[in-house]
């Protein structure tokens, strides 16, 4: 084994549990497919569609998305249809501030790179997230928080808090968790609560990128 397969083992464990966050409910079956010094490959599925990931020692990182029987919700720049359902997508090279190579980047640039492919990736599958990524109610109606990566600017019955301001990053979560809890985790809109609500489960249930460490 070589320094570089190394660097490339990591970079693919780093990848592959980005790729698993894709999916806000945490059911996705992830795994990696192949590790050399030059390139990784990671993958995961989940309720028919799947996701390859791939990174190369000299181009850089990209999906391919296989929609199975689905239709892509919206191509973001850098994506196109490879075929009927199947979408690659790929960060554009603008914004990178050098030429992609993974056997160069640090976990956290690995990180952040595979968080911007599955928000393009997101785009595509068109992704929902019901569940308040600060206190985990969700709805009776179903009502999207998020949807195709784009926050829906809805306001939590529970918490209080609103989706695309107060759930950016896991770090604003965890401070608008911290006000909640503060604030006795009292309800904004008492009205909505359900009679077996468990606020310790509901957070507890949360995907692991907004759950306290
Ligand atoms: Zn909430």
């Amino acid at each position: 084994m070589t320094p570089g397969d190394d660097l490339m083992r990591g970079a693919a464990a780093v990848a592959a549990r980005v790729l698993a966050d894709l999916w806000p409910d945490d059911r996705a079956v992830v795994g990696t497919e192949d590790v050399s010094a030059t390139h990784f490959v990671v993958c995961a599925h989940h309720d028919g569609v799947r996701v390859r990931r791939t990174g190369e020692a000299d181009g850089g990182l990209a999906d391919v998305v296989d929609l199975g029987s689905a239709e892509p919700f919206r191509l973001p720049p850098g994506a196109r249809r490879v075929s009927d359902g199947v979408v690659a997508v790929r960060l554009p090279r603008r914004g990178l501030r050098r030429r992609p190579r993974p056997v160069d980047w640090t976990p956290t640039e690995v990180e952040d790179l595979c968080r911007r492919l599955n928000a393009a990736d997101a785009l595509v599958i068109g992704t929902a997230e019901t569940s308040c990524r600060v206190c985990g109610f969700a709805d009776q109606l179903g009502s999207e928080r998020w949807f195709a990566g784009e926050p829906q600017y809805l306001t939590c019955s529970c918490c209080g808090s609103r989706s695309g301001s107060d759930d950016l990053r896991p770090d604003l979560v965890r401070w608008s968790r911290r006000r909640w809890v503060d604030g006795g985790r009292a309800w904004r809109y008492p009205e909505d609560r359900p009679a077996d609500w468990d606020p310790d489960a509901a957070v507890a249930a949360l995907p692991t990128r907004w759950r306290d460490p």
